[in-house]
């Protein structure tokens, strides 16, 4: 079991204010925290990695528990999908950065909170420096690449790494590269193939799952702050909201971990690459699978060209929106639907935003239909053609 007196610099504590007293007084009664406590709160310097669903609740939390200095990493600009979810973030920040969004309602939530802003991508060049500055580091990635990242970075720095993910109904969180605890890699050696783990994007997430993940990583770093409590470093939680059901397993350090095993893993590396994420330039269609932009098709149908409309999403989504005169044939029953697709005809498949669509298409180029794939999917087609089409 991981115990301390406490992460941050306990030589540092803070003096608190006769209004923080009054603030914290909830705190000060408890003797687990009590005045000690809440100085090295105050003292105590928390990186979050992302101000999205995870890092909304955590950072809430956090800034209303008195953490002195809270840094935030993320380049994103708020977006109206997000306020399912990210309640760090309101209607009226639509269209502003993240960042600014967040420091805003934090010091509307607490003004004795520093907030220090990195708008900018984790990658492998800045990541050392900023996380260095930190005492704990709070996970809220929502990617493979940057997961693999911090948890390396904090295992190079000696980091306490409070992992949480979400997916659909269902989360996970822990504690990693704390002083004998495992890392991230202990548990996942090695990234799923590209495509298999479906981003929440893709698979959707129930929005409350977030504000349970992201508020137990804020309870995992208050009680690694204060050096209080059992953490789960060496526990994995799985929640699974449909069954409302919390359990833990026990996660033991790899020896033969490259990170925090046998400590093989001495920089930082590439890690869209490792994660096996097409850089930014390649195209999608690298395998040369064609595709028609949604302005191209709309012209094509206009001037009356013979085509074949497939639709791959899934029925729920076709409820929400599709094109006329589509047909409805999800990705995962294309292949036992191929008697049933007419081959003399010229094909154009399409999905949400064109991802799904590229694997269906190459289905049928396998085979041997004429087929090309819409570009950015149904969401591009309500950008550029038909504003009617409701995006999701
Ligand atoms: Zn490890």
């Amino acid at each position: 079991m991981y115990r301390s007196d406490g992460v941050g610099d306990g030589a540092a504590q803070a003096d608190l204010s006769r209004d923080e007293l009054l603030r914290y007084s909830r705190h000060l009664i408890l003797p687990d925290v009590a005045l000690d406590g809440q100085r090295k709160l105050k003292a105590a310097r928390v990186l979050l990695v992302g101000a999205g669903g995870l890092g909304s609740p955590a950072a809430l939390y956090l800034a209303a528990a008195g953490v002195g200095t809270l840094g935030i990493v993320d380049f994103d600009v708020v977006d109206v999908t997000n306020l399912q979810r990210q309640v760090l973030h309101g209607t009226r920040d639509i269209g502003r950065s993240k960042l600014a969004s967040a420091r805003d309602r934090i010091a509307d939530l607490n003004p004795n909170v520093r907030v220090e802003t990195h708008e900018t991508r984790l990658t492998a060049a800045n990541a050392l420096e900023i996380l260095d500055k930190y005492d704990v580091i709070v996970d809220g990635t929502d990617n493979f690449a940057t997961r693999y990242l911090t948890n390396d970075a904090c295992v190079l720095l000696g980091k306490p790494n409070v992992y949480g993910s979400i997916f659909r109904f269902e989360g996970q969180a822990s504690v990693f590269a704390t002083a004998d605890g495992p890392c991230y890699r202990c548990l996942f050696p090695t990234p799923p193939p590209p495509g298999l783990v479906p981003s929440c994007a893709e698979g959707g997430v129930l929005g409350v799952l977030p504000g349970l993940i992201g508020t137990i990583q804020a309870t995992e770093t208050i009680k690694l702050l204060l050096g209080i409590g059992e953490s789960l470093a060496g526990r994995l939680l799985l929640v699974d909201t449909m069954g409302m059901r919390f359990h833990t397993v026990q996660v033991p350090r790899d020896p033969a971990c490259p990170a925090c095993g046998t400590h093989e893993i001495t920089a930082l590396i590439d890690y869209d690459e490792y994660c096996g994420m097409p850089g930014a330039a390649e195209p999608a269609n690298a395998d040369g699978i064609a595709e028609v932009t949604p302005r191209e098709l709309a012209a094509r149908i206009e001037r009356g060209d013979d085509l074949s409309l497939i639709d791959v999403r899934e029925p729920h989504e076709w409820d929400i929106a599709h094109l006329s005169g589509a047909r409805l044939v999800p990705l995962g029953s294309l292949a036992s639907e191929l008697a049933s697709i007419d081959g003399t005809r010229e094909i154009v498949v399409y999905c949400r935003s064109g991802k799904r669509g590229m694997d269906a298409a190459r289905q049928l180029a396998a085979a041997g239909f004429r087929v090309s794939n819409l570009a950015g999917g149904i969401l591009r087609w309500s950008d550029d053609v038909d504003q009617s089409v409701a995006k999701y």
